[in-house]
């Protein structure tokens, strides 16, 4: 994301209107999640991430960003249904996911997705959780990257589903995973088998003198919005 020139004030990529600028979240100081949810103090900032167009309606975390053609979407009789679906915290990561689809950014598109599960694990929902992370476990299925597929484990997993879990899970074996995949794979072979759908911090999976590579490996191969997120 760009500074905005000192005088200049920044206008939505879809209706050209005034908006605020991307949110910045303090850096994460505490492990992430297996699914690389970012560890506090950003973790519960999650409801600041995406911000709403008081013109158009569209949501993005950078409203500058949004190509023109989402002021077609945010116009949609699709995305206003949107708000009948519950549960309501979900809503911004579900529209900003909508406009990812439309627009056929589907990397983006499952992270959104992801971050309404997020939203839906913090407002202690039923079911929504799973049917969000079942949808992401969808748009990642067959991804040969390393760091998505392991999020796609525990995406799976969290979802209850623990048949597809242990199919990736061998799958991933069979693909040459480096040590620190291989154990993070094992980590989830035992939460899977003991029908856990828990959260669980790489930090927790992890020997304790291999959490710099593994930090420093990720902080290198993500390119995940939260990471661009919190680079500031
Ligand atoms: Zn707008």
């Amino acid at each position: 994301m760009t500074e905005p020139t000192p005088g200049t004030e920044p206008v939505c990529g879809a209706c050209g209107g005034p908006v605020r600028a991307p949110f910045r979240a303090p850096a994460p100081e505490i492990a992430p999640d297996l699914d690389m949810r970012p560890g506090e103090p950003a973790r519960s900032t999650l409801r600041d991430w995406i911000q709403l167009c008081p013109a158009c309606g569209a949501a993005a975390p950078d409203l500058a960003a949004l190509p023109s053609t989402a002021r077609a979407v945010a116009k949609s009789d699709e995305y206003r249904m949107l708000t009948t679906s519950a549960p309501e915290e979900t809503l911004p990561f579900r529209r900003w996911a909508l406009i990812c689809q439309r627009t056929g950014d589907r990397p983006t598109q499952a992270e959104a997705l992801l971050q309404a599960a997020w939203a839906a694990d913090d407002a202690a929902a039923m079911t929504e959780p799973a049917r969000l992370r079942t949808e992401v476990a969808a748009l990642w299925d067959g991804t040969t990257d390393i760091e998505l597929g392991l999020r796609r484990l525990d995406v799976l997993r969290r979802a209850g589903l623990f048949q597809e879990a242990e199919a990736w899970a061998d799958h991933m074996s069979q693909h040459g995973p480096d040590e620190l995949a291989a154990t993070l794979i094992a980590f989830q072979r035992t939460k899977i088998a003991a029908r856990d759908i828990g959260r669980h911090l790489i930090s927790s999976a992890l020997p304790p003198p291999a959490h710099t590579p593994y930090v420093s490996q990720t902080n290198r191969a993500t390119t995940g919005f939260w990471s661009r997120l919190l680079r500031q």
